[in-house]
């Protein structure tokens, strides 16, 4: 019987056979520091109340636009 080893990334969950690429996997991932603003429509367009836009500084200080 062979014993398989799998490395998982902790931010995804990509399964790789090699601990080194999930290490990579692992840190290529940004996180999101803070809202930068948010868009809302008004109520008569979207009566849901979310924000149909947030500009989020990550935590390598670029800003994304994320829509829904
Ligand atoms: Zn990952």
């Amino acid at each position: 019987m062979k014993k398989i080893t799998r490395f998982a990334c902790e931010i995804c969950g990509t399964e790789f056979a090699d601990s080194g690429k999930a290490k990579n996997c692992e840190k290529s991932h940004k996180s999101p520091k803070e809202f930068v603003r948010c868009r809302y429509n008004p109520i008569g367009i979207d009566a849901s109340g979310y924000p149909q836009t947030i500009t989020v500084k990550m935590s390598d200080r670029e800003e994304l636009l994320y829509k829904r």
